[in-house]
Order: C-alpha cells, then sequence, then structure tokens
C-alpha cells in the first residue's frame, strides 16, 4: 500500500475541512469512543436508549448543533455532519436520539415557534435537559403523511387532538412532542407535552433494529392544547417537509459514520484472520475486491456530504440534493455492512462485532424519514418533472 493513501480517509478529504471542522470531529470522535461505545452493546442488547448520556449531549454542544442562539452552539452545517457522522460510527440509533432532537424538534420550534416558545423550550433542550420528539407518521399513513387522519379542533382558545401517531423516536420519554394534526385550515403544528390529559404514549417492544432507540407509538383522546401551544407558522406538510429535510441531511453524514466503522472491521479482520497455507484472507483478490468497492463508495459519499455541507452552510441546498443524499449513502452504508459481515465469515454475525448491529440498524435508517423508494421518486421528478408517486 502506498504510504501517501490514509484507508479511511482515501481521497484526503480532509484537506477540505478547516482546523476548526477537524477539532469538532475529533472531541466528538473522542466523546463517543470514551462515553458511548463502552455501553452500546449492552443498550443494544437491552433494546434502550442510554439515557445517561443526555446531560453530556447537551454540554458537547450535539443538541441542535447547527441553530443559532437560545443556548444553541451555532455550529456550521458541516459541523453538525462531522457530529452526526461520529455519532453513528457508534451506533445509529445513537445519532436519531440527536437527529430528532436538534432537526425535529428544536429546528421547527426555532423556525416555526413563537419568541416566547423559543425561550420556553430551546435552552433547556439544547441542554438535554428536555428530550423532544416528532410526530407525523400514523398506522395508516408512512410515506404519504399527507393523508393523515389526527384532527385538531379548535374550542375556545385552545385546541382538541384526536388520534394516533406510531415509530415515533424518542415518544415514551419526550418531554414535549411536535404533532402534526390536520384542522379545517391544513395540517398545522402543535407542541404536545407529556402527561396532559388525553394523551398517552405506549414503546414499541420486538424490533430487531435501531433498538438502542426508543420507539412508540402516541394516542390522542379529546386532548385539549392551549392555543400557546401551536406554532404559528407550522402550516401545512410543507413545513413538516422542511423538518424532514434538517434530519435527511443529518442522516446523510451520520451513515457514513457506520460505513467507516463497517470498513476498518473487515479491512483490520482482514489483515489479521489467515486461512489457506495460514496467508491473511487480505491476500485474495476477491477480498480486496470487496474492500476497494467499500472505500471507493464511501469516499464518493463523503464528497456527496460535504458537498451538500457548504451548499447548506451558502443556504443553497435543495430538498431534491438532500434527496439524493440520503438515498446514496445510506445504500452504500448498507452495502458496506452486508460486505463487512461477509468478510468477517461466521464472526460478523456476533455482537462483539458492530457490523451485524449497524446492518439491522440501517435497514430502518433506509426506511425512515422518506424511504428509498420516495427519494428515488424526488429524484426522478426532479429530473423529469413528472410526479411518479401513485
Ligand atoms: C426506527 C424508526 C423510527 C422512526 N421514527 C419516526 C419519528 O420519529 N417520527 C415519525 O413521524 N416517523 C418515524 N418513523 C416512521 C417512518 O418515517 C416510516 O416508517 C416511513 O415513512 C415509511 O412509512 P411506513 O413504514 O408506513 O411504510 P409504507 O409507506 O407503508 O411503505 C412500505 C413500502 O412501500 C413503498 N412505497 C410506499 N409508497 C410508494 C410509492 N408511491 N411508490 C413506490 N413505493 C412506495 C415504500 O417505499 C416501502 O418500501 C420511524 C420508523 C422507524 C422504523
Amino acid at each position: 500500500m502506498s504510504s501517501s493513501i490514509s484507508p479511511a480517509d482515501y481521497l484526503d478529504i480532509d484537506s477540505q475541512l478547516s482546523e476548526e471542522e477537524k477539532l469538532i470531529r475529533a472531541s466528538a470522535r473522542r466523546f463517543v469512543a470514551e462515553q458511548i461505545q463502552p455501553l452500546i452493546r449492552e443498550a443494544y442488547a437491552k433494546g434502550e436508549f442510554p439515557n445517561s448520556l443526555i446531560p453530556a449531549f447537551g454540554e458537547m454542544g450535539f443538541l441542535g448543533a447547527n441553530l443559532e442562539g437560545y443556548g444553541c452552539a451555532g455550529m456550521s452545517n458541516v459541523d453538525y455532519g462531522l457530529i452526526m457522522q461520529e455519532l453513528e460510527r457508534c451506533d445509529s440509533g445513537i445519532r436519531s436520539f440527536a437527529s430528532v432532537q436538534g432537526a425535529l424538534v428544536m429546528f421547527p420550534i426555532h423556525k416555526f415557534g413563537t419568541e416566547e416558545q423559543k425561550r420556553r423550550w430551546l435552552p433547556e433542550l439544547a441542554e438535554g435537559k428536555l428530550v423532544g420528539a416528532f410526530g407525523l407518521t400514523e398506522p395508516e399513513f408512512g410515506s404519504n403523511p399527507s393523508g393523515m387522519l389526527t384532527r385538531a379542533e379548535a374550542d375556545g382558545d385552545s385546541w382538541i387532538l384526536n388520534g394516533e401517531k406510531t415509530w415515533i423516536t424518542n415518544g415514551g420519554v419526550a418531554d414535549i412532542h411536535i404533532i402534526w394534526a390536520r384542522t379545517p385550515q391544513g395540517i398545522q403544528g402543535f407542541l404536545v407535552e407529556r402527561g396532559i390529559e388525553g394523551f398517552s404514549t405506549s414503546d414499541l417492544h420486538g424490533k430487531m433494529s435501531m433498538r438502542a432507540s426508543v420507539t412508540s407509538s402516541l394516542a390522542f383522546q379529546d386532548c385539549r392544547v392551549p392555543a400557546s401551544h401551536v406554532l404559528p407558522e407550522a402550516k401545512g406538510l410543507k413545513a413538516a417537509l422542511q423538518c424532514l429535510s434538517q434530519a435527511r441531511y443529518g442522516i446523510g453524514w451520520g451513515v457514513i459514520g457506520a460505513a467507516l466503522d463497517c470498513f476498518e472491521t473487515a479491512r483490520q479482520y482482514s489483515i489479521t484472520r489467515r486461512q489457506f497455507d495460514h496467508e491473511p484472507i487480505a491476500s485474495h483478490q476477491l477480498v480486496q475486491a470487496k474492500l476497494a468497492d467499500m472505500i471507493t463508495e464511501i469516499s464518493k459519499a463523503q464528497l456527496m456530504a460535504l458537498h451538500c455541507g457548504r451548499l447548506k452552510d451558502q443556504g443553497r441546498l435543495k430538498p431534491e440534493q438532500i434527496s439524493m443524499l440520503k438515498r446514496n449513502n445510506v445504500a452504500i452504508a448498507l452495502d458496506c455492512a452486508r460486505a463487512s459481515r461477509d468478510l468477517l465469515g461466521a464472526n460478523g454475525i456476533m455482537e462483539e462485532y458492530p457490523v451485524m448491529r449497524h446492518m439491522a440498524n440501517l435497514e430502518s435508517v433506509k426506511t425512515y424519514e422518506g424511504t428509498d423508494h420516495i427519494h428515488t421518486l424526488v429524484i426522478g421528478e426532479a429530473v423529469t418533472g413528472i410526479p411518479a408517486y401513485r
């Protein structure tokens, strides 16, 4: 191997990062290695999110990192992406926690909320003193949330919510939920606090993926929400989709972390594992081909993420471009996890190696925040002008 090539940064993409960006990545990587990695296997096996980490996430500035003011870290979108990458290097469920809190809860309050709502909620969400959730999906409406059945009716100076949401990350533990409901005037975002009358949650059990993340169903039965809890500018599905664009952008970066962890695990394993005449399996052409494919796809994914991050920092990144980022990078991360599992042979199925966990997690990531199919159709519409969602 040429001494000038770094296996995990094959194209020297680091040369395109500022010193500050590299420092932020290094501190996130250290935090993940020291604080999260030691807990993740047990958390995944038990099917629990490691709650003890939440305040430290706040101290590290991981929550709503790319938002300005109200106690948020005010980092760039590239900084934010690098943090997501380091969190998902450990586990997609850990990155999901930060994605939901920052992109799906803090972002809509920041973008669509009143000054009073921002002051009331954002600082404590940024500190990790409060946890948030985002309820859009319903049992009968996943890829097509425009059909939602959850209703909100005005009643004096409050709103009455009825309906059901499901597959909601952090749902059972959240203090505050961003809930999307249909009103006579159209779809509207509401802030619903935990514990109010008529609102209940139940956690989903039996997940074979994303086990270190809480996923819940939410039920609203004549649930009265004060008018002060309407997010005034969160009007229409377009507003919900703006939140999803923030989260999808973070996923586009995050999954690179999972792919890198799979690549590095397979690379090291193939150099040390010996078969046939006691030669390392890395000496076989078929094994090298898999590693070459993995790092080529990871490098392309890194370039796409960095380019999108720079566009986003200039305010030029479009939702259709985020669809390409999310779709491509999740797909290659999943391919890397499968190839890595293969190269580890039987050991690849064991929990002491991270690849099977990444693979299982990435199946959820492929589905949530717009399935692979839906992002394919977004790209198809962008290049033909013809929507083909039906
Ligand atoms: C672990 C996890 C966490 C989640 N967290 C949240 C959360 O915090 N908040 C939230 O609101 N939701 C959340 N979701 C829900 C997620 O966003 C939905 O699962 C997703 O939108 C897909 O909806 P669905 O599961 O109902 O699948 P469906 O929409 O039923 O799709 C099933 C299949 O049909 C395909 N399909 C559907 N329509 C079309 C079409 N027009 N053309 C081609 N193919 C199509 C899909 O691509 C998919 O392959 C989460 C899901 C998971 C797994």
